[in-house]
This record gives C-alpha cells, structure tokens and sequence, in this order.
C-alpha cells in the first residue's frame, strides 16, 4: 500500500544512538526520517540519563567539598538547597539546552522527525502512532533501530505497589520530588551508587544491598575498594551477598525484608530505589513484522556492521547489548549510516571506557585483570597509588590508583583502570593508548604537566619501565 513519507533511512528512537545515525546519514545525503515517541529528543541519555544525573553529581561534590574543607580550616554552614530552583536549572538550562540544540541540529540537517510510537508493519514500513491517536506510516529502504532500553522492575512487587511514589527508578529519582530521611538503594551498579551519592549529599540516609560479592560488579576489585571504602563512611549501611525479600509498601513507609550475608532486621525507609539493571526494547517495535529476530531477553543481535538477520536493517545503542553506554551507541551509529552508504567500515573499538561517576569516580576500559584472569591472557600490570602524587595530597584525596595492564612481553597497554576523582577524564589517555598500540615506554616518555592527576598515569608507566624516581 502506500505510505504518508518515504525515508532512504529510517531511524527508530532518537537517543545518542540514533540522533548520530540520522545525522550522519543526512550528512552524507540520505533523506532522513527519525521516530520518536517522546517530544524531546536526546533518548535516555539527555532526558533521564547521563547528562540530568552529571548535573546532580556536580552539586553534590560542591556540597561534599566544602563539608569535608572543614577538616583543613574552611568551614561553611549547612549547605540550603532550593531543590526548585536546582531542579529547573537541570531541566531548562541543562537538559533543555541540550535537547533544543538536537531539534535545531535534526532541523538543519533536513531530518524530517515524527513524533509517536513506532512499530514495523512489513519489511519496509513503519506505522507511527502519535499521542493523539493519529497514524503516520513511513516507508523506508534501510532501517537504524535505536529503540533503547528501560529501567527493570523490582520483581515480586505486587500489582497495586508498582505505582507508589516511593519506590523510585531512576528517572524518579532524578526528577528530585523531595530528599528522603533515609533511602534504601537495590542494586550497588553504577546507576544506583551514583544516585545514592547525590542523595547522600543532599543529607539522606543512604543504604545499599547488592545481590553479588561487590559494589559495580564487573569491575576490578582493586578500583572498587576505595570508593566502598569512603561510601561505608558516609552512607548508613552497605550490604553485599544480599537481596530484598519483601517490599511493602505501607503508610509510615517502606518495608523491606532482606535475605543473605550480610542481611539486616527488617527495616523502614521513605524512599527505596530500584536500580537493578535495564531491558532493552526490543519486544515494543513489531520486530517480528519486520522479519528481525529479538532474543528471550528483548536484545537484538548484530553483526558487525551493525546489520541484523535482516540485510536492510539495522541496529545500535543499548538495544543491541552491552555495555550499555551513550559514547558505544554513538559509534554504532555512525558505522550503521555509514555502511548503508556503502562504506567498509565495521564497529572495531578495542575498548569501551566504563565509569562511574561516583565520589571518587571509577573508570576502567579495555582488558582488565578479572578478564585477564578468566581468559588467561598474559598480562602485565603497573598500579600508581595517589599517596605519592603531589596533586592528590593537595586536593586531599589521596585514596586513588592508577593502574595499567600491558600485554606481557611487548608492554603494550590494552587495558586501564583509575580511582579517584575525575578518573573518567583521566582514563581518556589510557583508552587512546589502547587504540594506538601504544607501549608503557611511549606514556612514560611523554611529558605530562606537573602537578597533575594525569601525571599518574605516566607514573604507571615509569613504574612498569622501572624508570620511576619519585614514588614516595
Ligand atoms: P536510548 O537513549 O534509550 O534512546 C532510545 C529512544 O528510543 C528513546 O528516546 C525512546 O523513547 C525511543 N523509543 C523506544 N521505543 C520506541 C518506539 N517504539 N517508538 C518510538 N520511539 C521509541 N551512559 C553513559 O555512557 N554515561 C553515563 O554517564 C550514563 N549515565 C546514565 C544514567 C542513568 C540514570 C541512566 C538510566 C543511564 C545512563 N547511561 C549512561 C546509559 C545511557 O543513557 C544509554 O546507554 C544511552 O541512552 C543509550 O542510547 P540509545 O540510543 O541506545 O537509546
């Protein structure tokens, strides 16, 4: 039949994945149409994602930097929050400027976007289904699907509980309706340790339980401790090897049961946020309509080139698998609009930083020492401890490492990892060091300005080099 649009490439859901591939294909001279079910652009990233909770992060270490100034002789008062006036900076002139800056960027590009619900209808159309019910079909040679992922629910809550207020995902969170006296946090992930650290900040009572044997699972023990370390202070209890039995909701709050180690008595909090993990989208598209397979778990599997089981079709970002990151569903998005328009290219990253945007800050990328260890590759390894860094002890956080891995006998660095703060920034280097076969010689040879953080990781190197003359 026909259809109201055609697109060269159409581009389903318009997070960091899919704005990059709409525009990159415009760019090079696609007829663009982008579907979005949500009015702002941007996807989870901007809206509910990376950039609201950076914002929160930023004020929670100002009110933490100057809490712990005191100790060396600058003391303020209570910090006074205007969560009304914080919550409408985030919103206007953080999240909005950046979500009014992609309308103005799709707008140049020619990127027609159509706002509603998208589901495949046959191979090669799409039936959009707008807030107010009307139906816009677009029909399309190449499809990018970009459809994302979404929080996972507390299993076992019953029915009428889903809905209460006090149980809180993270976009709940983020939106900031008011600091609770005591929160309880469900998953010890990235996204539940950043939120529980602006929480902590904003004076709550902060607990965390974590089903496995450590905060951010997946991540080297050694890079972890640190931060358990300063959060076991500040917050009210950690614990690990445990899981929530019961949650019930109930006038005077939140009852929650726990099971395991280092399970505690039954407790009551104001507030519990589940941050157990994210599903991806992929059972809400009509995938099947269009012939493209979606696992039991709702991912989509790729090849390389980002292409699914369908040649035509295409899919990146969250969708497809982990990690689930904003920086990995943008590269996957430029490589799927670039293979459409015939380039040879495929998605090759020798490493996908990770961080947690904690207080201190976790980043790791490439091969770590657990993965090393459980695919028994040869590796050499150099950890700096910050206690010997000027800049550290002058910022009074001398609790961090920097630590390289070196494929054994060439010393090439595959993989890094940093604790401490701004260890997101610092791991940039590491990761361009990995993806330019780079060796523990060419970073302690390169002159890094001092007093920095980033010396650090020169200091790795010289130690690995045995060429290091001041550690302490
Ligand atoms: P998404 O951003 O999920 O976008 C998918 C879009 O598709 C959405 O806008 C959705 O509305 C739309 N959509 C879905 N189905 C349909 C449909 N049927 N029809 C129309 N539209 C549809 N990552 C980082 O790299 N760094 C961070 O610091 C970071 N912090 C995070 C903090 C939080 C609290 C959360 C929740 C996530 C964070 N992430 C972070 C993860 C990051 O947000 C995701 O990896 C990223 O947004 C994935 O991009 P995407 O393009 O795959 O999908």
């Amino acid at each position: 039949g026909s259809s109201d649009l055609h697109a060269e490439v159409l581009v389903l859901g318009a997070g960091p994945g899919g704005y990059t591939a709409a525009f990159r294909a415009a760019d090079l001279g696609k007829k663009v149409v982008l579907v979005e079910r949500y009015p702002s652009l941007g996807g989870v990233c901007l809206n509910v994602g990376c950039i609201p909770s950076k914002a929160l992060l930023h004020a929670a270490k100002v009110i933490t930097e100057a809490e712990e100034m005191a100790e060396h002789g600058i003391s303020f008062g209570k910090p006074q929050i205007d969560i009304e006036k914080l919550t409408a900076w985030k919103e206007k002139d953080v999240v909005g400027k950046l979500t009014g800056g992609l309308s103005g960027l799709a707008k140049q590009r020619n990127v027609t976007v159509v706002n509603g619900r998208g589901e495949f209808t046959n191979p090669n159309q799409i039936a959009v289904t707008s807030a107010d019910g009307k139906v816009t079909t677009v029909s399309f040679d190449y499809a990018i699907i970009a459809a994302g992922s979404q929080a996972t629910k507390m299993p076992g809550l019953a029915p009428e509980h889903q809905n209460d207020p006090r149980i809180l995902d993270s976009t709940s969170a983020l939106a900031l309706e008011g600091i609770p006296k005591r929160m309880l946090v469900v998953g010890g992930g990235i996204i539940g340790l950043e939120m529980g650290t602006v929480y902590d900040a904003f004076g709550a009572k902060v607990s965390v339980v974590e089903l496995s044997d450590g905060l951010i699972p997946g991540c080297d023990r050694d890079l972890v401790r640190p931060l358990h370390k300063r959060m076991e202070k500040r917050f009210e209890k950690i614990m690990l090897k445990t899981k929530v039995s019961k949650l019930e909701p109930k006038k005077d709050g939140i009852h929650v049961t726990f099971e395991g180690e280092q399970a505690v008595e039954p407790q009551v909090y104001d507030k519990v946020l589940v941050a157990i993990g994210r599903r991806p989208n992929g059972k809400n598209i009509g995938a099947d309509k269009a012939g493209v397979f979606v696992n039991e778990y709702g991912f989509i599997p790729v090849d390389k080139q980002m292409r699914t089981n369908v040649p035509h079709i295409f899919a990146i970002g969250d969708i497809v698998g982990q990690p689930m990151l904003a920086h990995k569903a943008v590269h996957e998005g430029k490589v799927a609009a670039e293979v459409i328009d015939g380039h040879k290219v495929e998605f090759q990253a020798l490493a996908i930083p990770s961080v947690a945007y904690t207080d201190p800050e976790v980043a790791w990328a490439g091969v770590s020492e657990t993965d090393a260890k459980a695919k028994g590759i040869e590796i050499e390894k150099a950890s700096f401890p910050w206690v010997a860094s000027g800049r550290a002890l002058s910022i009074a956080r001398t609790e961090g490492m920097t630590k390289l891995i070196m494929e054994k006998d060439t010393r090439r660095i595959i993989g890094a990892g940093i604790v401490g703060p701004n260890a997101g920034e610092l791991l940039a280097e590491a990761v361009l060091a990995i993806e330019m076969g780079a060796d523990a010689e060419d970073i302690g040879l390169t002159i890094h300005a001092h007093p920095t953080l980033s010396e650090t990781v020169c200091f790795a190197a010289e130690m690995a080099e045995g060429t290091i003359t001041d550690l302490l």
